[in-house]
């Protein structure tokens, strides 16, 4: 990697550009979401404790905290793919618990993309194909300058033509995030992407991931890492079920450490 390429992968919140939505939309709201898992020997265990929040759309919103807090639980009932015990869940103007699994199934077609910290590629297909997979799952013929641009974007023009399951991890998420940036949904949801990666890999997906928001993206971004989580607009920060705290400005690694020990100190 070049000097120049180091620079260009800099992930900074300098480089946002003006945005052009209004802050008051919301693109995903909970209610009083309660989430509870059965359990042997116990009736079950609650693990979200009535969380309730507003993520504005075309905003990068991070979600951080420490393990076991329940930030993948809360990223999973907010993008409707764990329904809450109780609570309600708004995703895109719908009522989550008011849609059927195939109204929610056409909503992720159309408007929804995720990244977990597992890949999800289709091991025997292309790099390329697996980029455009959302076409040829619809029938469509793929766009290749959209194709040529994502790959570029992501560098991976070098690799386009290798089936994904010869590629490292750092190259299988830069290819797991260039279906989301090929499709361009309207809401990305993100849990630990950056989780098991390189740090190259890591900086060009968070860079990816930040400059989808400054595009008008919705990104909810759940992490442990508090760096990748001061680079959002607002970061809630999660302790045993609850939303302890949110900010909307001012926000550095330093002062979601401050936050996070002190909360710690007060219990
Ligand atoms: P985080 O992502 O912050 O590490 P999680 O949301 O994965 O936290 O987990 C929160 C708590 O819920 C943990 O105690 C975890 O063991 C529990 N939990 C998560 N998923 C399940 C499940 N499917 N069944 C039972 N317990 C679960
Ligand atoms: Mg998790």
């Amino acid at each position: 990697m070049t000097e120049k390429d180091e620079r260009r992968y800099h992930v900074s919140k300098s480089n946002k550009h003006p945005r052009s939505v209004r802050m008051t939309d919301i693109a995903v709201s909970a209610h009083n979401l309660h989430k509870s898992f059965p359990v042997p020997d116990a009736t079950s265990v609650e693990v979200l404790h009535g969380i309730s929040c507003s993520i504005e759309q075309g905003r990068m919103t991070s979600m951080v905290g420490p393990s076991g807090s329940g930030k993948s639980t809360a990223l999973l009932c907010l993008a409707g793919l764990e329904s809450a015990t109780s609570g309600q869940v708004t995703l895109m103007g719908r009522d989550l618990n008011a849609l059927s699994p195939a109204k929610i199934a056409k909503l992720y077609r159309d408007k929804v993309g995720f990244v977990f910290q597992s890949y999800n590629l289709v091991p025997y297909l292309s790099v390329r194909e697996n980029i455009a997979v959302s076409d040829t799952l619809a029938g469509r013929r793929s766009d290749q300058r959209r194709l040529e641009e994502v790959l570029s974007r992501l560098r991976l023009e070098s690799r386009a033509n290798s089936l994904t399951s010869t590629l490292s991890g750092g190259e299988q998420q830069r290819v797991a995030l260039g279906r989301i940036l090929y499709r361009r949904p309207a809401i990305v949801f993100a849990d630990e992407p950056t989780g098991a990666l390189d740090t190259r890999s890591a900086s060009v997906v968070l860079y990816e991931l930040r400059r989808l928001a400054d595009e008008g993206a919705t990104v909810v971004l759940v992490t442990h890492d508090l760096n990748a989580a001061s680079l959002a607009d607002s970061v809630m920060i999660l302790r045993d079920g609850h939303i302890i705290s949110r900010l909307d400005s001012g926000i550095s690694s330093e002062i979601l450490l401050s936050i996070m020990n002190n909360a710690v100190e007060g219990e």
